[in-house]
């Protein structure tokens, strides 16, 4: 992997609310392209919209982040020499910008009322314009610096009433950008709106704002959803303002993520409806009193959400699919990025979260895992636990479901199964069973040499043998390997469980 400082790439949501799945993926996709070439991958935090700021949404950013390992070289809590990295923290460089906007023609201050914004509105519709924009075609019939006299302007500003500075688009001009996943980008000046770049509260808009640090923090890449790709265009035109087109960092618009389904972009409301969490961590919306569920609470480990992840939306070029961070940071492409949205697919991040637990190692798991279990549990008794366990469960939460007749008889019997599978006839079997478990020493290989020649000598069904002795150890036909559960719950308690468990055969069966 090659240094090149001059890689610098920045995940820049907006704290409006917990981060979507799909922001999650532009993070990773812009820590992966940074870890590439050795650049810098940093966070701003963009809360210049402070009707939409939600308390707790920021910390909840740096959460996820931290959760997955995404760790920024420069962010509101690393520092940096760029910073600061929280937007409502830069009013004063976006002003003088701003400013100089005013001053060379660029942008114009707007005193228009929300009512007269309306009523502009209205008359355009009433003209026959389908959807009516504050733009070349209205500017000069409202109120604002270019109708209105220096003095009046002057005035106005010191009143301080709907104070607000408006960029002024050219008339008749392409804008074109390039876009590393879609290519050429064309839009006419003539389709874009006087976008509003400093609102009556003196904060920017996301537009100038966005700009104004790319091209201060010295971003050289700029990798987001394609929900922004038409915002682009304005942005170019900023930075044609401001003398800055040649320099403009490369643009890459991810493609969407769409609903199992494919139709439709996946939202928050999504999760709920189709039981998968879509935040990668558990948020509590005040608002809604409402708490959607997270990745982590779920028992996701952070490396296979991370693989599941990459592969929407960029594929490696072949049919591997399981991928580490260290290897992603090898060969992630922007080149191999996909121009259509990427269906979420629930069961593949479950299959890549059970070979993920199954692939990491007992001692970790055990140190995720132990507070979850009672405290009086010994150590190794629960790593082999954890081990028989791992192959076989899907979220880490399975393996406090799943284990509990390890540690006791089980009270959750599968009697359905035990009806059809215990054989009357079979009874004594079972008794003879129990004693042979009994004497056997407690090694998964001699009970297992015990039982099964046991079987063979009394010309026995392998079936109606191991399905019951199944359900009257653990409760049910599901679990690790029949002899080595015994061996490790121990020979004497499983045979003990067996005559216990008899009696509850024969009245099932009897009472039909
Ligand atoms: N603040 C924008 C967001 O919430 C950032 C878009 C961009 O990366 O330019 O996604």
């Amino acid at each position: 992997m090659s240094k090149d400082s001059s890689v610098r790439v920045r995940f820049a949501p907006s704290p409006t609310g917990p981060l979507h799945i799909g922001g999650v993926r532009t993070a990773l996709y812009n820590y992966l392209f940074a870890k590439k070439h050795g650049g810098t991958f940093i966070l701003r935090i963009e809360d210049t919209d402070q009707t939409r700021y939600v308390p707790g949404a920021e910390e909840y950013i740096i959460q996820s982040l931290q959760w997955l390992g995404l760790t920024p070289e420069e962010s509101v809590n690393h520092g940096g020499d760029f910073g600061p990295y929280r937007q409502s923290e830069r009013k004063d460089i976006y002003r003088k910008h701003v400013d100089q906007l005013i001053a060379s023609g660029h942008a114009y201050y707007a005193f228009d009322t929300p009512e007269e914004l309306e009523s502009m509105r209205a008359r355009e519709q009433a003209a026959g314009v389908h959807t009516p924009k504050y733009d070349q075609s209205v500017r000069l019939k409202m109120r604002n610096g270019l109708t209105l006299s220096q003095e009046e302007v002057a005035t106005l500003i010191a009143k301080g009433d709907n104070v607000t500075v408006r960029m002024k688009v050219p008339v008749d001009e392409t804008v074109t950008f390039s876009d590393k996943i879609r290519e050429k980008v064309s839009f006419s000046s003539n389709e874009l709106d006087d976008k509003v770049i400093l609102k009556a509260d003196g904060l920017p808009t996301y537009h100038l704002a966005n700009i104004v640090d790319d091209r201060s923090m010295k971003i050289s890449h700029v990798i987001r959803g394609e929900e922004w790709l038409s915002s682009t265009a304005h942005h170019v035109l900023l930075y044609r303002s401001f003398g800055w087109e040649d320099e403009m960092p490369v643009f890459a618009h991810l493609p969407l993520i769409l609903k199992p389904s494919g139709k439709g972009k996946l939202s928050k409301r999504d999760g709920a409806k189709f039981g998968f969490p879509v935040f990668p961590l558990e948020w509590f919306d005040e608002k809604e009193q409402e708490t959607f569920a997270g990745f982590r609470e779920e028992g996701f480990l952070p490396e296979a959400l991370i693989n599941f992840l990459s592969l929407l939306g960029w594929n490696p070029g072949n049919d591997e699919e399981t991928f580490s961070i260290d290897d992603l940071c090898q060969i992630f492409s922007l080149d191999q990025i996909n121009k259509s949205g990427a269906q979420f697919n629930y069961d593949k991040a479950k299959w890549f979260n059970q070979q993920y637990i199954n692939s990491t190692e007992t001692s970790t798991l055990y140190a995720a895992l132990k507070d979850s279990f009672d405290n009086s549990i010994d150590q190794n008794y629960l790593e082999k636990v954890i081990e028989q366990l791992k192959p076989r469960v899907t979220f880490l939460g399975d393996f406090k479901k799943q284990s509990a007749f390890f540690f006791d008889k089980p009270t959750d019997v599968d009697e359905k199964g035990l009806r059809k599978k215990f054989k009357l006839e079979n009874e004594g079997h079972f008794t003879a069973l129990a004693s042979l478990i009994n004497d056997s020493p407690n090694d998964s290989e001699s009970i297992q040499t015990a039982v099964k020649g046991y079987i063979a000598d009394n010309e026995l069904s392998f079936g109606a043998i191991f399905a019951p002795l199944r359900i009257f150890i653990a409760g049910t036909m599901a679990g690790p390997d029949l002899f080595e559960m015994i061996s490790l719950i121990g020979n004497k308690e499983c045979s003990q469980r067996i005559l216990d468990g008899i009696p509850l055969a024969k009245q099932l069966k009897n009472n039909g």
